[in-house]
Order: C-alpha cells, then structure tokens, then sequence
C-alpha cells in the first residue's frame, strides 16, 4: 500500500467516515501539509496523556476527572450511562449537576458482551462506600440498552437503592449521543421513579 492508500486507509477506520470522505479527508490533509502535519503531531502526542478517570469512567487529563473532584456538584446522585459521549451530550444540557458512572457499553449478549465486560462491580463498590441516595439509569433505548437497565434494576433494587429511570421522548433505537439538547433535557427533568 502507498502512503496516500495508507493515509485513506487509517482515515476510513474512524466511525462514520466511508472510502469517499476518507479520500476527501486525505486530499485536504495534503493540501495543507505543514498545519495538518503540526497540528495532528500535536493532538496525537495529547491522546497519549489521556487517561480514564479510576472513578467515573471518563477520559480525563487529571485523574480524578474534574467532574468527579468537583465539590459544587450533587453527590447525592449517581447517573449511569453506557459510554464517554453521552456523558458529554448530557453535560452539554446543563440539566444535570451530580455524579457519573460510566459501563463500558451496553449488555448484548449476542456479540459475547455480558455484565463480566461492564463497569458493574466499580459501580457496586461505588455504591457501597458513596452517600448516594438516587441513582438515574440513562442507558440508550435500544434493546441492548433496556437489557442492561433491567438487569441493573434487578441488581440494584436487591440493595435497596432508590431507581430513577430517563423519561421517555427519546425514540427507541436512539441514542442520548445524538438526542437534541432540548429533548435530553427534558428526559433528565421528567425521569421517573420505579
Ligand atoms: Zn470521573
């Protein structure tokens, strides 16, 4: 493989980029060089310094993330979530100020991904040595996220945590990733208790 096939090759392997806008991505990259060369040298040689908050889960410079070390927010509260990026969609709401637990992704037994590969017994020593009071389920409505809320519903009523669940608004098959602000924010507003 050449270098421009490899430099096609590498860009087609991100989510969402095709053979097409890898080769548009490619062209453009070559047509500026010198800034492109500066600055992915630089943003690659940061990925090396992220790590993954031992608490939350989420990918942080400082470990514990500054959401975890941020005293201002509710620790009463721990919201749990499939992966990095709704963590991000959700504080992009601004509807939410407590605490976070991310899995790892979702339960589908299909590909082999049972509770052993989730963040699960993190969030259990969590909840045996947190003050939490509530914890919000906010895992995706697909059938792979409403397999893993039931069975941290299971889990976790045998504790006797009190469950909150995100509203409904959000339409099956979705994503909180790419749910609009609006909508999220209502879905956090509305959660129902169970
Ligand atoms: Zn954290």
């Amino acid at each position: 493989m050449d270098d421009f096939n490899k430099l096609v090759y590498s860009l087609s392997k991100l989510p969402g980029v095709g053979r097409k806008s890898a080769v548009r991505m490619g062209y453009y990259l070559l047509d500026h060089k010198e800034s492109a060369v500066e600055m992915f040298s630089n943003v690659i040689e940061s990925i090396q310094n992220i790590k993954t908050c031992s608490v939350c889960g989420n990918y942080c410079s400082e470990d514990p993330c500054p959401i975890c070390s941020d005293h201002q927010r509710d620790m009463s509260i721990l919201c749990i979530i499939e992966s990095q990026s709704e963590l991000l969609a959700i504080e992009e709401t601004g509807a939410y100020k407590g605490q976070y637990h991310i899995l790892g992704g979702a339960l589908d037994p299909l590909s082999g991904k049972g509770p052993d590969s989730l963040r699960i017994n993190e969030l259990l020593d969590r909840l045996a040595n947190g003050h939490f009071t509530e914890v919000l389920i906010a895992t995706n409505p697909t059938v792979e996220g409403e397999s893993t809320f039931l069975y941290l519903q299971n889990i976790l009523s045998e504790k006797g945590c009190r469950i909150s669940r995100i509203a409904t608004g959000i339409p099956m098959g979705g994503s909180l990733e790419y749910t609009d602000k609006f909508t999220l924010s209502k879905a956090l507003a509305s959660k129902h208790y169970l």
